[in-house]
Protein backbone atom coordinates (compact mmCIF):
# COMPACT_ATOMS: atom_id res chain seq x y z
CA UNK A 1 0.00 0.00 0.00
CA UNK A 2 1.26 3.82 -1.07
CA UNK A 3 1.65 6.09 1.63
CA UNK A 4 -1.51 8.73 2.01
CA UNK A 5 0.77 11.25 2.75
CA UNK A 6 4.61 12.15 2.92
CA UNK A 7 7.00 14.53 5.25
CA UNK A 8 9.72 16.25 4.96
CA UNK A 9 11.72 17.37 8.52
CA UNK A 10 12.06 15.41 11.31
CA UNK A 11 12.26 17.95 13.87
CA UNK A 12 10.40 18.01 16.72
CA UNK A 13 7.03 18.76 15.05
CA UNK A 14 7.28 17.13 11.72
CA UNK A 15 7.57 13.88 13.98
CA UNK A 16 4.67 14.82 16.19
CA UNK A 17 2.27 15.13 13.35
CA UNK A 18 3.41 12.13 11.32
CA UNK A 19 2.98 10.31 14.82
CA UNK A 20 -0.52 12.06 14.83
CA UNK A 21 -1.43 11.15 11.22
CA UNK A 22 -0.22 7.81 11.89
CA UNK A 23 -2.62 7.43 15.07
CA UNK A 24 -6.08 8.68 12.54
CA UNK A 25 -5.37 5.74 10.04
CA UNK A 26 -2.95 7.34 7.31
CA UNK A 27 -0.22 5.80 6.12
CA UNK A 28 2.82 8.53 6.20
CA UNK A 29 6.00 8.48 4.20
CA UNK A 30 9.00 10.65 5.47
CA UNK A 31 12.55 12.30 5.23
CA UNK A 32 15.14 13.92 6.76
CA UNK A 33 18.50 15.32 5.35
CA UNK A 34 19.76 13.74 8.16
CA UNK A 35 18.86 10.50 7.10
CA UNK A 36 20.04 8.61 10.38
CA UNK A 37 17.34 10.45 11.90
CA UNK A 38 14.47 8.31 9.59
CA UNK A 39 16.36 5.16 10.69
CA UNK A 40 16.26 6.45 14.64
CA UNK A 41 13.04 7.97 14.13
CA UNK A 42 11.58 4.32 12.76
CA UNK A 43 13.41 2.79 15.57
CA UNK A 44 12.21 4.54 18.04
CA UNK A 45 9.09 7.00 18.19
CA UNK A 46 7.37 5.58 15.38
CA UNK A 47 8.09 1.59 15.73
CA UNK A 48 5.10 -0.65 15.12
CA UNK A 49 3.15 2.29 13.15
CA UNK A 50 3.02 2.01 9.29
CA UNK A 51 4.86 5.03 8.63
CA UNK A 52 7.82 4.33 6.03
CA UNK A 53 10.89 5.68 5.34
CA UNK A 54 13.67 6.67 2.62
CA UNK A 55 17.40 7.83 2.40
CA UNK A 56 16.81 10.14 -0.89
CA UNK A 57 13.91 11.75 -2.15
CA UNK A 58 13.74 9.76 -5.84
CA UNK A 59 12.69 6.74 -3.07
CA UNK A 60 10.59 9.22 -0.71
CA UNK A 61 8.16 10.64 -3.89
CA UNK A 62 7.94 6.87 -5.38
CA UNK A 63 6.22 5.66 -1.70
CA UNK A 64 3.72 8.23 -2.22
CA UNK A 65 0.03 6.92 -3.93
CA UNK A 66 -1.20 9.77 -6.44
CA UNK A 67 -1.90 12.77 -6.37
CA UNK A 68 1.36 13.03 -4.28
CA UNK A 69 1.49 15.30 -1.24
CA UNK A 70 4.76 16.42 0.04
CA UNK A 71 4.78 17.83 3.31
CA UNK A 72 7.54 20.43 4.53
CA UNK A 73 8.18 20.68 8.25
CA UNK A 74 11.50 22.27 7.79
CA UNK A 75 13.25 25.64 8.98
CA UNK A 76 11.61 28.50 7.60
CA UNK A 77 13.43 30.86 4.65
CA UNK A 78 15.69 29.04 2.09
CA UNK A 79 15.43 25.68 2.91
CA UNK A 80 11.68 25.51 1.45
CA UNK A 81 12.81 26.81 -1.89
CA UNK A 82 15.84 24.35 -2.11
CA UNK A 83 13.43 21.75 -1.11
CA UNK A 84 10.46 23.00 -3.81
CA UNK A 85 13.37 23.14 -6.53
CA UNK A 86 14.37 19.41 -5.76
CA UNK A 87 11.02 17.80 -5.95
CA UNK A 88 9.44 19.57 -8.68
CA UNK A 89 11.73 17.28 -11.13
CA UNK A 90 10.33 13.95 -9.49
CA UNK A 91 6.10 15.25 -8.84
CA UNK A 92 3.88 15.18 -11.40
CA UNK A 93 0.48 18.19 -12.45
CA UNK A 94 -1.65 17.96 -10.21
CA UNK A 95 0.83 17.10 -7.21
CA UNK A 96 0.57 19.15 -4.09
CA UNK A 97 3.35 20.54 -2.11
CA UNK A 98 2.40 21.49 1.45
CA UNK A 99 4.54 24.03 3.54
CA UNK A 100 3.92 24.18 7.37
CA UNK A 101 6.59 25.53 8.82
CA UNK A 102 6.62 29.34 9.51
CA UNK A 103 7.31 31.16 6.24
CA UNK A 104 6.51 34.60 5.87
CA UNK A 105 3.61 35.19 3.76
CA UNK A 106 5.17 36.94 1.30
CA UNK A 107 7.57 34.11 0.35
CA UNK A 108 4.18 31.28 0.34
CA UNK A 109 2.76 33.87 -2.32
CA UNK A 110 5.53 33.56 -4.56
CA UNK A 111 6.14 30.29 -4.40
CA UNK A 112 2.22 29.63 -4.83
CA UNK A 113 2.32 31.44 -8.51
CA UNK A 114 6.07 30.07 -9.25
CA UNK A 115 4.58 26.08 -8.37
CA UNK A 116 1.53 26.98 -10.22
CA UNK A 117 3.41 27.26 -13.52
CA UNK A 118 4.77 23.65 -12.73
CA UNK A 119 1.03 22.65 -12.51
CA UNK A 120 1.51 21.81 -8.93
CA UNK A 121 -0.64 22.56 -6.00
CA UNK A 122 0.84 24.54 -3.51
CA UNK A 123 -0.38 25.27 0.11
CA UNK A 124 0.99 27.07 2.77
CA UNK A 125 0.00 26.24 6.17
CA UNK A 126 -0.18 27.88 9.43
CA UNK A 127 0.41 25.26 12.12
CA UNK A 128 -0.03 26.22 16.30
CA UNK A 129 0.07 24.88 19.58
CA UNK A 130 3.89 23.51 19.38
CA UNK A 131 4.86 20.27 20.30
CA UNK A 132 2.01 18.86 22.02
CA UNK A 133 -0.47 20.46 19.74
CA UNK A 134 1.21 18.73 17.07
CA UNK A 135 1.03 15.08 18.10
CA UNK A 136 -2.22 15.37 19.86
CA UNK A 137 -4.28 17.83 17.44
CA UNK A 138 -2.91 21.39 16.68
CA UNK A 139 -4.87 24.23 14.80
CA UNK A 140 -4.30 24.35 11.27
CA UNK A 141 -4.55 27.02 9.10
CA UNK A 142 -4.14 26.20 5.58
CA UNK A 143 -4.35 28.78 2.47
CA UNK A 144 -2.67 28.97 -1.09
CA UNK A 145 -4.04 26.84 -3.89
CA UNK A 146 -7.49 26.02 -3.06
CA UNK A 147 -7.52 23.30 -6.04
CA UNK A 148 -5.30 21.18 -3.26
CA UNK A 149 -8.16 21.64 -0.31
CA UNK A 150 -10.03 18.58 -1.59
CA UNK A 151 -7.46 15.73 -1.45
CA UNK A 152 -5.80 17.78 2.34
CA UNK A 153 -8.46 18.26 3.68
CA UNK A 154 -9.58 14.94 5.12
CA UNK A 155 -6.28 14.55 6.57
CA UNK A 156 -5.40 18.15 8.08
CA UNK A 157 -8.97 17.83 9.43
CA UNK A 158 -8.61 14.45 11.41
CA UNK A 159 -5.63 15.29 13.08
CA UNK A 160 -6.33 19.15 13.81
CA UNK A 161 -7.83 19.87 17.36
CA UNK A 162 -11.49 19.30 17.92
CA UNK A 163 -13.79 21.99 19.71
CA UNK A 164 -17.68 21.19 19.89
CA UNK A 165 -17.31 18.59 17.09
CA UNK A 166 -15.49 21.26 14.79
CA UNK A 167 -12.27 20.83 13.36
CA UNK A 168 -9.79 23.38 14.31
CA UNK A 169 -8.60 23.96 10.67
CA UNK A 170 -10.43 25.35 7.64
CA UNK A 171 -9.57 26.82 4.59
CA UNK A 172 -8.14 30.46 5.10
CA UNK A 173 -7.76 31.88 1.45
CA UNK A 174 -5.66 31.77 -1.58
CA UNK A 175 -1.79 32.57 -1.91
CA UNK A 176 -0.17 33.43 1.61
CA UNK A 177 -3.19 33.51 3.85
CA UNK A 178 -2.44 30.34 6.08
CA UNK A 179 0.93 32.04 6.84
CA UNK A 180 -0.58 35.50 6.79
CA UNK A 181 -3.09 34.40 9.49
CA UNK A 182 -0.42 31.90 11.38
CA UNK A 183 1.75 35.21 11.16
CA UNK A 184 -1.32 37.49 13.19
CA UNK A 185 -1.76 34.56 15.40
CA UNK A 186 1.92 34.44 16.64
CA UNK A 187 1.12 38.75 16.97
CA UNK A 188 -1.04 38.14 18.97
CA UNK A 189 0.46 35.25 21.16
CA UNK A 190 2.89 37.94 22.02
CA UNK A 191 0.30 40.37 22.96
CA UNK A 192 -1.61 38.13 24.86
CA UNK A 193 1.95 36.84 26.97
CA UNK A 194 2.59 40.75 27.20
CA UNK A 195 -0.52 41.32 28.87
CA UNK A 196 -0.26 38.75 31.35
CA UNK A 197 2.99 39.57 32.80
CA UNK A 198 2.25 43.44 32.96
CA UNK A 199 -0.66 41.96 35.43
CA UNK A 200 1.82 40.08 37.26
CA UNK A 201 4.24 42.91 37.51
CA UNK A 202 1.42 45.18 38.70
CA UNK A 203 0.16 42.45 41.40
CA UNK A 204 3.99 41.14 42.27
CA UNK A 205 5.63 44.51 42.74
CA UNK A 206 2.83 46.88 42.95
CA UNK A 207 0.67 44.62 45.85
CA UNK A 208 3.32 42.65 46.69
CA UNK A 209 1.63 39.02 46.33
CA UNK A 210 4.22 36.20 46.46
CA UNK A 211 3.72 33.18 44.03
CA UNK A 212 0.81 30.94 45.58
CA UNK A 213 -1.22 34.43 45.80
CA UNK A 214 -0.72 35.06 41.57
CA UNK A 215 -1.35 30.76 41.22
CA UNK A 216 -4.65 31.94 43.38
CA UNK A 217 -5.26 35.47 41.33
CA UNK A 218 -4.72 33.37 37.90
CA UNK A 219 -6.59 30.28 38.96
CA UNK A 220 -9.88 31.87 39.84
CA UNK A 221 -9.41 34.23 36.79
CA UNK A 222 -9.43 31.18 34.34
CA UNK A 223 -12.83 30.68 35.58
CA UNK A 224 -14.47 33.30 33.52
CA UNK A 225 -14.25 35.73 30.90
CA UNK A 226 -10.31 35.22 30.88
CA UNK A 227 -10.35 31.85 30.58
CA UNK A 228 -7.83 30.49 28.27
CA UNK A 229 -4.57 28.00 27.61
CA UNK A 230 -2.45 30.98 28.65
CA UNK A 231 -4.36 32.06 31.90
CA UNK A 232 -3.96 28.14 32.57
CA UNK A 233 -0.68 27.91 32.19
CA UNK A 234 0.02 30.82 34.18
CA UNK A 235 -1.61 29.73 37.37
CA UNK A 236 0.17 26.45 36.92
CA UNK A 237 3.59 28.45 36.14
CA UNK A 238 3.33 29.60 39.69
CA UNK A 239 2.41 26.57 41.25
CA UNK A 240 5.63 25.18 40.41
CA UNK A 241 9.02 24.83 43.07
CA UNK A 242 12.42 25.02 42.66
CA UNK A 243 14.32 21.71 44.47
CA UNK A 244 14.26 23.96 47.37
CA UNK A 245 10.59 24.78 47.39
CA UNK A 246 11.05 28.53 46.14
CA UNK A 247 9.31 29.37 43.13
CA UNK A 248 10.43 28.60 40.13
CA UNK A 249 9.36 31.62 38.15
CA UNK A 250 11.18 34.24 40.47
CA UNK A 251 14.88 32.64 39.62
CA UNK A 252 14.05 32.95 35.97
CA UNK A 253 16.44 35.69 34.02
CA UNK A 254 13.85 38.62 32.58
CA UNK A 255 15.63 38.49 29.61
CA UNK A 256 13.02 37.53 26.54
CA UNK A 257 13.87 35.58 23.48
CA UNK A 258 12.08 36.00 20.22
CA UNK A 259 11.93 33.85 16.71
CA UNK A 260 10.36 37.08 14.88
CA UNK A 261 7.02 36.68 13.78
CA UNK A 262 5.69 39.11 16.08
CA UNK A 263 8.27 41.54 14.18
CA UNK A 264 6.96 40.34 10.88
CA UNK A 265 3.44 41.34 12.36
CA UNK A 266 4.50 44.36 12.85
CA UNK A 267 6.08 45.57 10.01
CA UNK A 268 3.62 44.65 8.11
CA UNK A 269 0.95 47.09 9.84
CA UNK A 270 3.39 49.56 9.52
CA UNK A 271 3.30 48.77 5.54
CA UNK A 272 -0.45 48.76 5.77
CA UNK A 273 -0.72 51.87 7.77
CA UNK A 274 -2.72 49.81 10.39
CA UNK A 275 -2.40 50.52 14.05
CA UNK A 276 -1.58 47.78 15.97
CA UNK A 277 0.26 49.54 18.93
CA UNK A 278 -0.47 46.67 21.31
CA UNK A 279 1.50 43.75 19.47
CA UNK A 280 4.28 46.33 18.38
CA UNK A 281 4.48 47.12 22.36
CA UNK A 282 4.67 43.52 23.27
CA UNK A 283 7.55 43.01 20.45
CA UNK A 284 9.48 45.87 22.00
CA UNK A 285 8.50 44.88 25.92
CA UNK A 286 11.01 41.76 24.92
CA UNK A 287 13.15 43.86 22.62
CA UNK A 288 13.82 45.95 25.93
CA UNK A 289 13.77 42.92 28.36
CA UNK A 290 16.79 41.58 26.15
CA UNK A 291 19.02 44.97 27.15
CA UNK A 292 18.99 43.56 30.76
CA UNK A 293 22.94 44.68 31.44
CA UNK A 294 22.04 48.65 30.25
CA UNK A 295 18.73 48.22 32.89
CA UNK A 296 20.94 47.23 35.63
CA UNK A 297 23.07 50.05 35.04
CA UNK A 298 19.71 52.71 34.48
CA UNK A 299 18.26 50.91 37.85
CA UNK A 300 21.17 52.82 39.59
CA UNK A 301 21.44 55.92 37.76
CA UNK A 302 17.72 56.63 36.88
CA UNK A 303 15.55 57.62 40.30
CA UNK A 304 12.09 55.18 41.04
CA UNK A 305 8.98 56.85 41.11
CA UNK A 306 7.99 58.49 44.53
CA UNK A 307 5.04 56.14 45.09
CA UNK A 308 6.33 52.58 44.78
CA UNK A 309 3.45 50.53 46.14
CA UNK A 310 -0.06 50.39 44.96
CA UNK A 311 -2.40 51.79 47.68
CA UNK A 312 -6.35 51.18 48.42
CA UNK A 313 -8.58 48.00 48.52
CA UNK A 314 -6.41 45.08 47.58
CA UNK A 315 -9.28 43.41 46.33
CA UNK A 316 -10.28 46.40 44.20
CA UNK A 317 -6.88 46.77 42.76
CA UNK A 318 -6.76 43.06 41.60
CA UNK A 319 -10.43 43.03 39.88
CA UNK A 320 -8.96 46.66 38.50
CA UNK A 321 -5.81 44.72 36.91
CA UNK A 322 -8.15 42.06 35.96
CA UNK A 323 -10.32 44.33 33.96
CA UNK A 324 -7.05 45.82 32.14
CA UNK A 325 -6.13 42.48 31.27
CA UNK A 326 -9.05 41.62 29.44
CA UNK A 327 -10.10 44.91 27.77
CA UNK A 328 -6.45 45.51 26.89
CA UNK A 329 -6.94 41.71 25.22
CA UNK A 330 -10.28 43.02 23.33
CA UNK A 331 -8.06 45.77 21.92
CA UNK A 332 -5.52 43.24 20.70
CA UNK A 333 -7.78 41.51 19.16
CA UNK A 334 -9.39 44.24 17.61
CA UNK A 335 -6.44 45.60 16.15
CA UNK A 336 -5.29 41.82 14.95
CA UNK A 337 -8.75 41.56 13.01
CA UNK A 338 -8.63 44.68 11.72
CA UNK A 339 -5.54 44.28 10.18
CA UNK A 340 -6.26 41.03 8.72
CA UNK A 341 -8.99 42.83 7.46
CA UNK A 342 -7.13 45.02 5.63
CA UNK A 343 -4.79 42.23 4.26
CA UNK A 344 -7.99 40.51 2.75
CA UNK A 345 -8.55 43.74 0.73
CA UNK A 346 -4.79 44.65 -0.29
CA UNK A 347 -3.32 40.81 -1.09
CA UNK A 348 -6.89 39.74 -2.24
CA UNK A 349 -6.76 37.27 0.60
CA UNK A 350 -10.52 36.54 1.19
CA UNK A 351 -10.15 36.08 4.54
CA UNK A 352 -13.16 34.77 6.87
CA UNK A 353 -12.66 36.13 9.92
CA UNK A 354 -15.17 33.87 12.07
CA UNK A 355 -13.53 31.31 10.55
CA UNK A 356 -10.84 32.14 11.61
CA UNK A 357 -11.79 32.55 15.09
CA UNK A 358 -13.19 29.19 15.21
CA UNK A 359 -9.40 27.68 13.84
CA UNK A 360 -7.90 29.60 17.06
CA UNK A 361 -10.58 28.35 19.56
CA UNK A 362 -8.12 25.17 19.33
CA UNK A 363 -4.95 22.91 19.81
CA UNK A 364 -3.25 26.69 19.09
CA UNK A 365 -1.67 28.46 22.48
CA UNK A 366 -4.06 31.53 21.84
CA UNK A 367 -7.08 29.12 22.60
CA UNK A 368 -9.63 30.76 24.91
CA UNK A 369 -13.46 31.13 25.37
CA UNK A 370 -12.94 34.76 23.95
CA UNK A 371 -12.89 33.88 20.52
CA UNK A 372 -16.32 32.21 20.40
CA UNK A 373 -17.50 36.21 21.11
CA UNK A 374 -15.17 37.13 18.03
CA UNK A 375 -17.02 34.32 15.89
CA UNK A 376 -20.49 35.54 16.89
CA UNK A 377 -19.71 39.04 16.11
CA UNK A 378 -18.63 37.73 12.28
CA UNK A 379 -21.52 36.07 12.32
CA UNK A 380 -24.14 38.70 13.08
CA UNK A 381 -21.95 41.27 10.77
CA UNK A 382 -18.80 39.84 8.69
CA UNK A 383 -18.75 43.33 7.51
CA UNK A 384 -17.90 44.40 10.97
CA UNK A 385 -15.11 47.05 10.63
CA UNK A 386 -13.43 46.43 13.44
CA UNK A 387 -14.71 44.18 16.77
CA UNK A 388 -15.10 46.87 19.37
CA UNK A 389 -18.02 48.16 17.64
CA UNK A 390 -19.87 45.12 17.80
CA UNK A 391 -22.11 44.65 21.05
CA UNK A 392 -20.84 42.23 22.88
CA UNK A 393 -17.51 44.16 22.99
CA UNK A 394 -18.82 47.13 23.60
CA UNK A 395 -20.60 46.47 26.76
CA UNK A 396 -17.53 44.36 27.69
CA UNK A 397 -15.22 47.52 27.75
CA UNK A 398 -17.67 49.42 29.42
CA UNK A 399 -17.96 47.30 32.08
CA UNK A 400 -13.92 47.15 32.28
CA UNK A 401 -13.21 50.76 31.28
CA UNK A 402 -13.03 52.13 35.02
CA UNK A 403 -10.53 49.43 35.96
CA UNK A 404 -8.48 49.59 33.25
CA UNK A 405 -8.01 53.01 33.90
CA UNK A 406 -7.08 52.74 37.51
CA UNK A 407 -4.66 49.77 36.69
CA UNK A 408 -2.78 52.05 34.11
CA UNK A 409 -2.61 54.62 36.33
CA UNK A 410 -1.42 52.96 39.02
CA UNK A 411 1.53 51.47 37.10
CA UNK A 412 2.12 55.07 36.06
CA UNK A 413 2.38 56.32 39.94
CA UNK A 414 4.37 53.39 41.09
CA UNK A 415 6.81 53.31 38.24
CA UNK A 416 5.50 49.88 36.78
CA UNK A 417 5.67 50.00 33.15
CA UNK A 418 2.15 48.36 31.20
CA UNK A 419 3.26 49.66 27.80
CA UNK A 420 0.49 47.10 26.36
CA UNK A 421 -2.04 47.99 29.10
CA UNK A 422 -1.48 51.83 28.27
CA UNK A 423 -1.11 51.53 24.99
CA UNK A 424 -4.04 49.97 24.24
CA UNK A 425 -5.87 52.72 26.53
CA UNK A 426 -4.32 54.95 24.21
CA UNK A 427 -5.73 53.11 20.89
CA UNK A 428 -8.86 53.12 22.63
CA UNK A 429 -9.30 56.58 23.61
CA UNK A 430 -8.37 57.92 19.72
CA UNK A 431 -10.54 55.38 18.01
CA UNK A 432 -13.37 56.72 20.00
CA UNK A 433 -12.45 60.85 19.64
CA UNK A 434 -14.33 62.22 16.87
CA UNK A 435 -11.53 64.98 16.43
CA UNK A 436 -8.05 64.59 16.82
CA UNK A 437 -5.17 67.15 17.21
CA UNK A 438 -4.13 65.96 13.66
CA UNK A 439 -5.10 69.64 12.24
CA UNK A 440 -2.51 70.94 13.92
CA UNK A 441 0.28 68.18 12.37
CA UNK A 442 -1.38 68.86 8.71
CA UNK A 443 -0.99 72.57 9.56
CA UNK A 444 2.94 71.86 10.67
CA UNK A 445 3.34 69.69 7.08
CA UNK A 446 1.98 72.52 5.72
CA UNK A 447 4.23 75.14 7.75
CA UNK A 448 7.65 73.22 6.95
CA UNK A 449 6.84 71.15 3.94
CA UNK A 450 3.94 72.82 1.75
CA UNK A 451 1.97 69.67 1.94
CA UNK A 452 -1.55 71.13 2.16
CA UNK A 453 -4.64 70.33 3.88
CA UNK A 454 -8.42 70.09 3.67
CA UNK A 455 -10.04 72.21 5.30
CA UNK A 456 -13.41 71.51 7.69
CA UNK A 457 -15.35 73.84 6.01
CA UNK A 458 -14.51 72.96 2.70
CA UNK A 459 -15.40 69.68 0.85
CA UNK A 460 -13.43 66.56 0.93
CA UNK A 461 -10.45 66.29 -1.72
CA UNK A 462 -9.92 69.70 -1.69
CA UNK A 463 -6.64 71.05 -0.55
CA UNK A 464 -5.24 74.16 0.25
CA UNK A 465 -1.70 75.87 0.84
CA UNK A 466 -0.64 78.82 3.40
CA UNK A 467 1.89 81.31 3.90
CA UNK A 468 2.35 80.59 7.51
CA UNK A 469 5.02 83.38 7.84
CA UNK A 470 3.02 85.94 5.62
CA UNK A 471 1.37 87.14 8.98
CA UNK A 472 2.18 89.71 11.98
P1 LIG B 1 13.35 23.34 12.90
O1 LIG B 1 14.37 23.29 13.95
O2 LIG B 1 12.75 24.65 12.54
O3 LIG B 1 13.92 22.68 11.55
C1 LIG B 1 14.60 21.46 11.58
C2 LIG B 1 14.33 20.66 10.35
O4 LIG B 1 14.75 21.41 9.18
C3 LIG B 1 15.12 19.38 10.35
O5 LIG B 1 14.40 18.38 9.69
C4 LIG B 1 16.36 19.78 9.57
O6 LIG B 1 17.02 18.69 8.98
C5 LIG B 1 15.74 20.64 8.51
N1 LIG B 1 16.75 21.52 7.95
C6 LIG B 1 17.34 22.58 8.53
N2 LIG B 1 18.25 23.13 7.70
C7 LIG B 1 18.24 22.40 6.56
C8 LIG B 1 18.91 22.48 5.33
N3 LIG B 1 19.81 23.44 5.07
N4 LIG B 1 18.62 21.57 4.38
C9 LIG B 1 17.70 20.61 4.60
N5 LIG B 1 17.03 20.48 5.75
C10 LIG B 1 17.27 21.36 6.71
O7 LIG B 1 12.20 22.26 13.27
P2 LIG B 1 10.83 22.40 14.07
O8 LIG B 1 11.00 23.14 15.35
O9 LIG B 1 10.23 21.04 14.08
O10 LIG B 1 9.95 23.35 13.13
C11 LIG B 1 9.65 23.01 11.80
C12 LIG B 1 8.91 24.18 11.17
O11 LIG B 1 7.69 24.36 11.92
C13 LIG B 1 9.66 25.50 11.26
O12 LIG B 1 9.36 26.28 10.14
C14 LIG B 1 9.11 26.14 12.51
O13 LIG B 1 9.23 27.54 12.47
C15 LIG B 1 7.66 25.69 12.45
N6 LIG B 1 6.98 25.61 13.75
C16 LIG B 1 7.62 25.21 14.86
C17 LIG B 1 6.94 25.13 16.07
C18 LIG B 1 7.65 24.65 17.31
O14 LIG B 1 7.03 24.74 18.38
N7 LIG B 1 8.85 24.13 17.22
C19 LIG B 1 5.60 25.47 16.13
C20 LIG B 1 4.95 25.85 14.96
C21 LIG B 1 5.66 25.93 13.77
P3 LIG B 1 18.28 18.01 9.73
O15 LIG B 1 17.69 17.08 10.76
O16 LIG B 1 19.02 17.33 8.67
O17 LIG B 1 19.07 19.13 10.38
Amino acid sequence: MQANIGLIGLAVMGQNLVLNMNDHGFKVAVFNRTTSTVDEFLAGPAKGTQVVGAHSLEEFVGLLQSPRIVMLMVKAGEVVDQYIDKLIPLLAPGDIIVDGGNSLFTDTNRRTQYLQEHSINYIGTGVSGGEEGARHGPSIMPGGNKAAWPTVKPIFQAISAQVDGQPCCEWVGDNGAGHYVKMVHNGIEYGDMQLICEAYQLLSEGLGLGADQLHEIFTEWNQGELSSYLIEITAAIFAYKDTDGQALVDKILDTAGQKGTGKWTGINALDLGIPLTLIGESVFARCLSAQKDERVKAAKILPKATKTTLTGDQQDLVDAIRDALYAAKIISYAQGFRLMREASKEYGLSLNYGEIALMWRGGCIIRSQFLNNIKQAYTANPELENLLLADFFVEAIKKSDAGWRKAVILGIESGIPTPAFASALAYYDGYRTERLPANLLQAQRDYFGAHTYERTDKPRGEFFHTDWTGQG
